[in-house]
């Protein structure tokens, strides 16, 4: 469980686990929007797919096995 503080006075306002939460702080009324952070590498994974996938196309293509029927 994660303590949830207020980013303006620091006053702990909740405690659990969350992904995104928005509180709002009942001493200085601040809005606390808070996210959870987590590292997902799905830009990179979609560019090393990209890549790949244009060397295979560029391979195929120069080699005439395909236009070539026995
Ligand atoms: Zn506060």
């Amino acid at each position: 469980m994660e303590e949830i503080r207020c980013g303006q006075c620091a006053r702990k306002l909740a405690v659990g686990d969350y992904r995104r939460l928005q509180i709002k702080c009942p001493r200085c009324g601040t809005l606390n929007d808070l996210r959870a952070e987590s590292p997902t590498p799905e830009r990179r994974g979609a560019s090393n797919r990209e890549e790949l996938t244009h060397d295979h196309d560029r391979t195929a293509g120069s080699a005439p096995a395909k236009e070539a029927p026995p």
